[in-house]
C-alpha cells in the first residue's frame, strides 16, 4: 500500500522518498499509525487523498435549522468552566457570544486525579477570547442550541487558517491520527516537496484536455480555495489514474496478441454432439453466440482471454463445459477454478452429472481432500489421464503438473485478482483463458475494470426460467409462506450468512437458529441444517435428500450459494440479509424460481445504514443482474467490488468510473493514441508515463511491458 499511493501520485525528486518521520509532529509512534493508512513517505502522504471536502469558509448559520449536524461556530467567549460531571468524567463549557445568540461549547474528557485535564482549555478560553469551535451541534433539553466539540482554534492563531474560514479536507483516519494532524502533515509536505512535483504528463494533453498540472491539482485537492478548484483538481488526479489504467490494459492486450500458442483446435464434434444431445434441453440462443465467440477465440493462433458474464441462472456451466469438451476432443486437458472448496465440488457434481455416458475424465483437486485422495487425483492429472481438473487455487501450486494443459476456466472471476490469472496460464506456457462472472456489468466499465479481456455476455435466460419476487418482510409472516407451502408440497431454504467460511461464530449461530426454528416456529416440519464446514459426503447426501423431496425446509449457510437445483423449492428467507453483499443476494434467490412454479425470496433484515436499506430495496425492485451489479459497484466502489485480490488492478483512489464516465473513455482514446504513434513509449513527452508505468511494472502489475 505505502509504495502504491507514491507511485500513483506521479514523479517527484528524492525528497519526496523522505520517511514521514522527517516532518516535524511525527515520531514513531505517529509514523507507525500512520503506516496503518500506507502512508510512509512524504508520497504517498500527499497521494492520501481526502475523502471528502467540507465547506467552513462561513461560520453556521445558527439561526436557521441545521443543513448537517456539523456546525462551525466563531464566537467571543463570554465565560467558561471546567467540573466533574461523574466518577471518570469531566466537562468542560464555554459560553460563546455568536450573531444568532449565545451557543454552548462543550469539551468531554476522562477526568484523571494526576494533573488538571482542561489546562490549555482554560488559558485558550478566555473571557474575551474570539475562538473557532467545529463539532456536533444537537438541541439540549430546553432546545438551546450546544455544541460538541471536535476541534477549536484561537481567531488571531496563524495556523487557524488551515483548519477553519476555508474547504478543509477530510482524509480516511486510523487511531491515533486526526484530521488536524493530517491536515497539518500533509501542508508540511507540500511545502517540503515544493519544487519537486514534476508534471508527468505531457504538455500536449494537458492543454488539449484543459487539466490543471499536477502540482496545481495537488494543492487543489487538499486545500481547495473554491469548489471548482477542488472540481477540476480531482478531474485531473482522476483523469491521471484512468490514463495509467487504460494504457496498462492497451499493453496487456498488446502483449496477449503478439503471443502464439503453437496449436489449434479443430471442431470435431466427437464429445461436443453427444453431449448437446444428452443435455435435455436446446442451447439458449445467447448461449450458441457465445460458445462460436469461444470456438472462434480457441482456433485462432493466439491465446484466447476471454470474460464471460452472464446473470446467476444464464447458464454459464453449459458454456464452459462445451470449450472444455472442445479440448478434450483435441487430446488436451482442460482446468476448471472454482473460488471454494463447496463450489469446486458442486461443480464437478454438475459436470459428472452432464457427462454421463462420455469418455471424459473429470477430478477434483482442492487443497480438502485428504493426501491418499490427492496423490491419486495428482497422478491422474500428472499422467494426463484426467482430461478436465476441477478445484480452486490448489489448482495453481507447484506440483500440480498438466502434461496438455490448454484451457483454463475461472469461475467467479472477480474473486481472483489478474496475477493469479497470469500464474494459471503460466502453469503452461501459453493457454486459453475464460474466466466467468456472475456479476455482469456494461461494457464500457467492464472496459476498464478488465480492459485486458475480451467480452461475451449472456444476456437471456433459458425458458421457463423466472425470477423470485423478493420482498422485504419480518421474519414471522416469511415463516408463515414456509408454514404453507410445506403444506402444499413444496420446500424452503433459510439462509444464514457466513461470512467468513471460518467464522466459528457465525456457524455457531446458524445451529442455534436450527435448533430455535425446530423446536418452535417451524415445529412439526421436516426440517434438516447443511453447512460449509460438513464434510463433504454429508453435505452431498442431505443435499440428494431435499432434492428427493424429504426435507420441507433446508437451513444452510450460504454454501447453497450454487449449484442446488431443486424446481420444488419455492421459498427462500434470507436472515440477516443486510450482512450479505448485493451480488450474493441475487446469487442466492437465483436458486429458487429454478422450475415453473411462483416463488418468493425473503430479505429479513434491519439494516443499520442508509446504504444497507437502499442496497436491500434495489434487489426488491429489480431481477436484474446488470442494474444489480451496477447498484453493487456504485455503492462500494471498484476496489471493493472486485475484492481486495484486485486492488493492485485498478488503483483508483480519485477516480469515479460512474461519475467520471466520460473521461473515462476520453482517457482511454489518449492511452490508445499515444500508443499507436509511440509504441514503447520513448518519445521525451512521454518519459514521465513510461516512468511511472515502470515502477508500476515493478510493484504489482507485473504485465506492464515496455522492454
Ligand atoms: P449460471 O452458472 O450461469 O448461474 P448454470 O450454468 O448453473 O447458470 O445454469 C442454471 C441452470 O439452468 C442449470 O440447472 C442448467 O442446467 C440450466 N440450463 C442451462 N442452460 C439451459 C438451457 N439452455 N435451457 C434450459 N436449462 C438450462
Ligand atoms: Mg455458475
Amino acid at each position: 500500500m505505502g509504495q502504491l499511493a507514491s507511485r500513483d501520485s506521479g514523479v517527484g525528486g528524492d525528497h519526496l522518498k523522505q520517511p514521514v518521520q522527517f516532518l516535524k509532529g511525527v515520531g514513531p509512534r505517529r509514523a507507525a499509525a500512520l503506516a496503518r493508512l500506507g502512508i510512509e513517505s512524504l508520497a504517498d502522504l500527499l497521494g492520501h487523498y481526502p475523502r471528502d471536502w467540507q465547506d467552513r469558509r462561513e461560520p453556521t448559520d445558527l439561526s436557521r435549522p441545521a443543513e448537517s449536524p456539523l456546525a462551525v461556530v466563531r464566537g467571543r467567549v463570554v465565560r467558561a468552566e471546567g467540573h466533574r460531571a461523574g466518577p471518570r468524567m469531566s466537562i468542560f463549557k464555554a459560553i460563546l457570544a455568536t450573531p444568532a445568540g449565545e451557543i454552548a461549547a462543550l469539551w468531554f474528557k476522562h477526568a484523571t486525579r494526576r494533573y488538571d485535564v482542561f489546562t490549555s482549555l482554560k488559558r485558550d478560553m478566555a473571557p474575551g477570547a474570539e475562538v473557532w469551535v467545529v463539532g456536533r451541534c444537537e438541541p439540549d433539553l430546553l432546545g438551546a442550541r450546544e455544541v460538541r466539540a471536535e476541534e477549536y482554534y484561537l481567531a488571531d492563531d496563524p495556523r487557524a487558517s488551515l483548519h477553519v474560514g476555508r474547504i478543509v479536507p477530510i482524509y480516511d483516519l486510523t487511531e491515533g491520527i486526526s484530521q488536524r494532524l493530517l491536515r497539518e502533515l500533509v501542508q508540511g509536505a507540500l511545502t517540503a516537496a515544493d519544487g519537486e512535483l514534476h508534471e508527468s504528463l505531457p504538455p500536449r494533453l494537458l492543454q488539449e484536455r484543459g487539466l490543471l498540472s499536477y502540482v496545481q491539482a495537488l494543492r487543489g485537492a487538499h486545500f481547495p480555495a473554491s469548489w471548482p478548484e477542488r472540481d477540476a483538481a480531482r478531474n485531473r488526479l482522476a483523469y491521471d489514474e484512468f490514463l495509467l489504467l487504460e494504457l496498462a490494459w492497451f499493453l496487456k492486450r498488446r502483449q496477449n496478441q503478439v503471443l502464439v500458442k503453437g496449436f489449434g483446435y479443430e471442431i470435431k464434434r466427437s464429445l461436443l454432439t453427444p453431449f448437446r444431445k444428452q443435455l435435455g434441453f436446446e442451447l439458449t440462443h445467447a448461449q450458441i453466440r457465445v460458445i462460436n465467440e469461444i470456438f472462434d477465440d480457441m482456433r485462432q493462433g493466439r491465446p484466447m482471454t476471454r470474460l464471460l458474464q452472464g446473470d446467476v441462472g444464464s447458464g454459464k456451466t453449459v458454456v464452459a463445459l462445451s470449450a472444455l469438451l472442445l479440448a478434450v476432443e483435441n487430446g488436451f486437458q482442460g482446468a476448471f477454478m472454482a473460488p471454494t472448496e463447496i463450489l469446486a465440488d458442486q461443480h464437478l457434481g454438475t459436470m459428472l452429472n452432464f457427462l454421463r455416458g462420455l469418455p471424459v475424465r473429470a477430478v477434483l483437486l482442492t487443497s480438502r481432500l485428504k493426501a491418499k485422495e490427492r496423490e491419486a487425483a495428482l497422478t491422474q492429472v500428472r499422467r494426463g489421464e484426467a482430461d478436465i481438473v476441477v478445484g480452486t487455487h490448489a489448482l495453481l501450486e507447484e506440483d500440480v503438473q498438466f502434461p496438455r494443459l490448454r484451457l483454463a476456466v475461472v469461475d467467479e472471476q472477480h474473486r481472483f485478482g489478474v496475477r493469479q490469472r497470469t500464474t494459471l496460464r503460466q502453469k503452461s506456457g501459453l493457454m486459453d483463458l475464460l474466466v466467468m462472472t456472475a456479476t455482469p456489468i456494461p461494457r464500457t466499465l467492464a472496459l476498464a475494470l478488465y480492459g485486458d479481456l475480451d467480452v461475451s455476455t449472456l444476456d437471456e435466460l433459458p425458458p421457463g426460467k423466472t425470477t423470485a419476487r423478493t420482498v422485504r418482510a419480518p421474519e414471522a409472516e416469511a415463516l408463515e409462506l414456509v408454514k404453507a407451502e410445506a403444506a402444499a408440497g413444496r420446500q424452503s431454504y433459510i439462509v444464514y450468512p457466513i461470512i467468513e467460511e471460518s467464522s466459528r461464530l457465525d456457524l455457531q449461530s446458524a445451529k442455534m437458529e436450527y435448533e430455535r426454528l425446530r423446536a418452535g416456529p417451524l415445529a412439526g416440519l421436516k426440517v434438516a441444517l447443511i453447512h460449509g464446514a460438513m464434510p463433504g459426503g454429508q453435505k452431498a447426501k442431505i443435499m440428494s435428500e431435499f432434492a428427493a423431496g424429504q426435507w420441507q425446509v433446508l437451513v444452510a449457510t450460504p454454501v447453497i450459494e450454487v449449484g442446488i437445483d431443486v424446481a420444488n423449492a419455492t421459498v427462500m428467507v434470507i436472515q440477516n440479509a443486510d450482512r450479505f453483499g448485493m451480488a450474493s443476494l441475487h446469487q442466492l434467490r437465483g436458486r429458487i424460481g429454478r422450475g415453473r412454479l411462483d416463488s418468493t425470496c425473503f430479505l429479513v433484515a434491519q439494516p443499520k445504514t442508509p446504504q444497507a436499506r437502499h442496497r436491500l430495496e434495489t434487489l426488491a425492485a429489480s431481477s436484474d443482474g446488470f442494474r444489480i451489479a451496477e447498484e453493487d459497484l456504485k455503492l462500494r466502489g471498484p476496489g471493493e467490488f472486485m475484492g481486495t485480490a484486485q486492488h493492485g488492478e485498478v488503483a483508483l483512489k480519485m477516480g469515479d468510473v460512474f461519475r467520471d464516465a466520460a473521461l473515462l473513455s476520453v482517457a482511454r482514446q489518449d492511452a490508445e493514441r499515444a500508443l499507436s504513434e509511440d509504441a514503447k513509449l520513448l518519445l521525451p513527452e512521454h518519459a514521465g508515463l513510461r516512468a511511472r508505468l515502470l515502477a508500476l511494472y515493478e510493484k504489482e502489475w507485473d504485465w506492464v511491458d515496455l522492454a
